[in-house]
């Protein structure tokens, strides 16, 4: 779906986006840069830190890098500092995170990591979730520097976000350790550049069946762990309805009850041989009502059920747990410093919760007040020709041009 226009055929532009040309944006340069970097999750994103570092030097501004343990990948951190001298306090942080789920198995059919336009669109890995927007705040940096900060303005760039928000949790650390205490954070993840003051929080774990293997042709002499798993994903996937049909409701959200599902599973080496491991992946996003950890719980008292089973056949069996990850909801006050400046910014008093965490949570479990405003929608992130709207990308940069009017000195 979405597919750009192949060779013989005319997209035909809508009418807001027909006057509307990528490379009028002041930051195409700088999402064509930053989209070609292959900033997937499980490789580096060094390459792409240094570029920002590089352009941002050359503007006279400095990063420090929070590091992960093998120095792989690191979080960037700079501020453009007030007219005065204030580095520190009251300022406003542009967060956004460097790195992109894979392309692995997708059908894209355009180059991922080059930012294509097609029509009305750019076409690319990133390109909504998330480069565009960190392209845009740092294209106005020569704006911001001209025209003197009332306040700081800081640049917080992550790494590992799609893979638990891991990355940022150091940068903001280190941000605490060093007393800087900005006013609040705008994270740029794609929300159409509606105001978003809340979203759910996420648990996710690992669960893993150690059966006993036996010839195929001798199934009760051994316990056959892809089979017991699939009972605990089947009684997972009866909770997410439970959940779906009589749980809380919450209509503000885009999926306005909690959901809960297992994303991965691995397990079995063949047919003729009853499978020893297998392990699935699953995950709750739950509303602020609802209890990921009493859903944890129950999920292990499921699985317990089947132990006597298994140690029947054999002792060396078991089933084990292991959590993942933990984001916490957020939830901003409309009407808390950041967000009026955010509703003054996009031009809108509206505003949003949706379903997917972001690190907008883990700035606020730090008292750094929170919103979430980014161009492109949520619905084309992920997806094999990830795109965004070249008129998303002019709201968002009308954003910052406003964001500039009230942070600059007039
Ligand atoms: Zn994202």
């Amino acid at each position: 779906m979405n597919a750009p226009a192949t060779a013989g055929t005319v997209r035909r532009p809508d009418a807001a986006g027909s006057n509307l040309r990528a490379d009028a944006l002041i930051a195409w340069p700088l999402i064509e840069k930053l989209v070609g970097f292959p900033t997937v999750s499980r490789d580096s994103n060094l390459a792409l830190l240094d570029w920002v570092r590089d352009y941002l030097a050359g503007h006279g501004v400095e990063s420090t890098y929070t590091w992960n343990d093998e120095r792989t990948k690191a979080n960037l951190w700079a501020t453009l500092p007030s007219r005065d001298g204030n580095t520190t306090t009251g300022g406003v942080v542009l967060s956004g995170h460097t790195d992109v789920v894979p392309i692995d198995g997708q059908p894209w059919h355009t180059d991922p990591f080059r930012a294509v336009v097609s029509g009305d669109r750019v076409f690319g890995r990133g390109v909504t979730d998330m480069k565009s927007f960190s392209a845009t705040g740092l294209a106005m940096v020569p704006e911001f520097l001209r025209r003197g900060l009332e306040r700081p303005l800081h640049f917080a760039l992550s790494y590992d976000e799609e893979v638990g928000c891991i990355g940022v949790r150091r940068l903001i650390a280190d941000v605490v350790a060093k007393g800087i205490r900005p006013m609040g954070c705008i994270i740029g993840e794609p929300t159409g550049m509606r105001l978003v003051l809340a979203h759910k929080g996420k648990r996710s774990w690992r669960g893993h069946v150690r059966g006993w293997e036996a010839h195929n042709s001798l199934t009760p002499r051994g316990v056959n762990a892809v089979q017991i798993a699939c009972e605990i994903v089947g009684y997972i996937g009866k909770r997410a309805r439970q959940f779906r049909e009589q749980g809380h409701r919450d209509e503000a959200y885009d999926v306005p009850y909690t959901t809960a599902h297992v994303g991965v599973i691995h397990g079995g080496t063949a047919v003729n041989i009853v499978p020893r491991d297998c392990s699935f992946d699953f995950e709750i996003r739950h509303l602020p009502k609802d209890d990921p950890e009493a859903f944890g719980r129950d999920v292990e008292a499921f699985a317990r059920e089947f132990l006597p089973q298994m140690h029947a056949v054999h002792p060396d069996t078991h089933i084990e747990f292991e959590l993942l990850s933990v984001l916490p909801g957020m939830d901003t006050a409309d009407g808390t410093p950041i967000a009026t400046l955010a509703h003054a910014c996009n031009g809108d008093a509206d505003v949003g919760k949706v379903s997917f965490g972001t690190e907008a949570s883990l700035f606020q479990g730090s008292d750094i007040p929170s919103v979430i405003c980014g161009p492109g929608h949520i619905e084309q992130a992920h997806q094999p020709d990830e795109w965004v709207a070249i008129d998303q990308l002019a709201r968002c940069e009308a954003f910052m041009r406003r964001l500039a009017d009230r942070i600059c000195a007039r």
